[in-house]
């Protein structure tokens, strides 16, 4: 069987939605391949004084709607087919939200945990450099992602301003507060994905209080996403990190975690000995050690997976017991997990709607980073529900109407936004 790849993944549920909206097939194509694939090597002086080589990536998916939008990975197993197909989930992602850019992503092939704070700045300014004219505010807008943060994108805005002799705070997004940076950014992905949840719940006249959420991945996304929803009374009755997860029937406070975290390292330090852990902070005798693969597979009504790629597949999801999934990740689920789920009742927020809270919040950032303004965290938390909730209706009208999948709903939503400005531009 032919291994499938970031990218091919992509392109399964891309084909099966073309099909469904009877695109003719020379349009098809028109979505098969990013519109520009920029590679280069970053070549830094390290401290001891050597030189070493990283392999660096800028995929432009499609600009029809606007300008390139998409965050930069540093990671060692980040390559061109990962990096395509973020790009591409980016291009959906912006439609689906209807916020006015279009889909790109970056990536350099390096293990910044290896390097120093100095040569991660040199990373970081270099990637500018080799890449400068196909970045800027009206081209294309990096953002974080996957190990690299605000001061990252701090050191890119000084390069780029550098080099452009302007200032150009609106080149880069995901900036630290003091230097053009919005409130709400930080928590942004999270709180769009509890917009659409909490909406869902509401409508299935569900009760929080009866809600079992299981969440794998305890960083940005995954741990505010676990306080939001102990806030609202959900019971978040398990979580993890790559040293592995917690669980309690009884519920866990996320709020104690993140402070353990703090201190151990993980969300199973200290808490535990052996299989059984301490319960004397908690006030719960049944908190129990668990594996990521434990986590996926809990009885819980609702699984947040917000780490990883590639974690709900062919070979687990038969065994899912959640009735919902909202991926807060990006491509937790394999297609051939999609039918699976498909098969039994499981409904899937996906990503390209579900953790989209953080690109529009950055493009909050990009607007204020333009016109100067500076909006309250009320602001920002307004507009992002409004427009979290805008996009959720659309995809469960499109649903309900053509009978389709919500992520085969997202992409139809999406796609015919595209063509719509990739129409009057006469690309079709
Ligand atoms: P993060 O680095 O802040 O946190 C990642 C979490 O995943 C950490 O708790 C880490 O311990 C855990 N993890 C790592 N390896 C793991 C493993 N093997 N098993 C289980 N857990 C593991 O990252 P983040 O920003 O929270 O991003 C998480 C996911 O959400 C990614 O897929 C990312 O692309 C997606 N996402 C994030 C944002 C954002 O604004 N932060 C926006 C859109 C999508």
């Amino acid at each position: 069987m032919k291994t499938s790849t970031p990218y091919t993944r992509f392109q399964s549920t891309l084909h099966k939605v073309l099909k469904r909206i009877q695109l003719e097939s020379g349009q098809n194509t028109l979505f098969d391949e990013p519109q520009y694939a920029h590679k280069n090597n970053i070549v830094i002086t390290g401290d001891d004084g050597l030189q070493k080589t990283f392999p660096a990536f800028r995929i432009q998916y499609n600009n029809a709607r606007g300008p390139f939008k998409g965050g930069i990975r540093f990671h060692e197993d980040a390559d061109e087919d990962e990096v395509k197909a973020l790009a591409a989930l980016m291009a959906i992602k912006t439609a689906v939200v209807n916020i006015p850019f279009g889909g790109a992503k970056g990536g350099v092939q390096v293990n910044p945990k290896g390097l120093t704070k100095k040569e991660v700045q040199e990373v970081a300014r270099e990637y500018v450099r080799v890449f400068q004219e196909h970045l800027g505010p009206d081209i294309d807008c990096p953002a974080p992602d996957v190990n690299t943060n605000p001061d990252i994108m701090a050191w890119m805005r000084d390069e780029y301003e550098k080099l452009t002799r302007s200032y150009a705070p609106a080149m880069i997004t995901g900036k630290p507060l003091s230097f053009g940076g919005s409130l709400g950014r930080d928590t942004a992905t999270a709180r769009g994905g509890f917009f659409i949840l909490q909406e869902m719940v509401d409508r299935l006249a569900l009760d929080p209080s009866d809600m079992r959420v299981a969440i794998q991945g305890f960083g940005n996304a995954g741990a505010h996403m676990a306080r939001f929803l102990h806030n609202e009374g959900y019971i978040v009755v398990a979580v993890s990190d790559s040293q592995g997860g917690i669980y309690s029937p009884e519920g866990i406070d996320p709020v104690r975690i993140a402070k353990y975290k703090e201190k151990t390292g993980s969300v199973t330090g200290e808490y535990c000995e052996g299989s059984v852990c301490d319960t004397g902070r908690m006030n719960m005798d049944d908190v129990k050690k668990i594996t990521n693969a434990q986590l996926l597979e809990l009885d819980c009504d609702i699984l947040i997976p917000a780490a990883l790629d590639n974690v709900i597949t062919a070979d687990n999801a038969e065994r899912i017991k959640a009735k919902y999934i909202l991926e807060l990740a990006n491509g937790p689920t394999t297609p051939e997990a999609d039918e699976i789920l498909k098969k039994n009742d499981v409904r899937v927020i996906p990503d390209v709607l579900a953790n989209a809270g953080g690109v529009t919040v950055s493009y909050f950032e990009w607007s204020q980073g333009r016109s100067g303004e500076q909006w309250t965290a009320n602001i920002v938390d307004e507009r992002l529900k409004r427009v979290m909730l805008d996009a959720y209706k659309a995809v469960r009208r499109e649903a309900r109407r053509k009978e389709m999948t919500y992520r085969e709903a997202a992409f139809s939503v999406g796609i015919k936004r595209m063509m719509d400005a990739m129409a009057v531009r006469g690309w079709l």
